[in-house]
C-alpha cells in the first residue's frame, strides 16, 4: 500500500527555529545555515486529522525535533522518538528502508509514501 504525501506547508517562525536549533548541544559552533529552513513541508501521508508535522534536526540516535502544525495556525516545536517500523526486508538482498518519521505518527511509513 502506498499514499501520497501530504502538501501541507508552513513558513517557519524563524526566531523560534533558531533558539531551538543553538539549544541543541550537537549544534554548537556550528553554521545553521538559517536560509535552508525558510517554510516547513509535512512529510506525512495525506491525512485528514491530526497535525502537520515536518523533520527539523537530529537530537540523539534515536529522537528528532519536529515542528508540528495545524491549518488554524497553531504551531510547536517538539523532541520526538524516532518510528521503529523500518521496511519489511523483501529477500533481494536490498537494505529495507527505515521509518523517517516519528513514534506512533498518523498515516502510513515513509517508506510506503510516494
Ligand atoms: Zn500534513
Ligand atoms: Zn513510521
Amino acid at each position: 500500500m502506498y499514499a501520497p504525501r501530504c502538501r501541507g506547508h508552513k513558513r517557519l517562525p524563524r526566531d523560534e527555529l533558531e533558539h531551538h536549533l543553538r539549544r541543541n548541544p550537537r549544534n554548537r559552533g556550528r553554521d545553521l545555515a538559517l536560509h535552508q529552513f525558510e517554510f516547513a513541508g509535512c512529510e506525512l501521508t495525506t491525512h485528514t486529522a491530526g497535525d502537520h508535522a515536518d523533520y527539523i534536526d537530529d537530537i540523539d540516535e534515536t529522537v528528532n525535533l519536529w515542528i508540528r502544525w495545524t491549518d488554524d495556525g497553531r504551531h510547536e516545536f517538539v523532541e520526538l522518538k524516532n518510528c521503529p517500523d523500518g521496511e519489511p526486508p523483501r529477500g533481494d538482498g536490498r537494505e529495507p528502508e527505515p521509518c523517517t518519521l516519528f513514534l506512533d505518527h498518523g498515516g502510513l511509513h515513509s517508506w510506503q509514501c510516494n
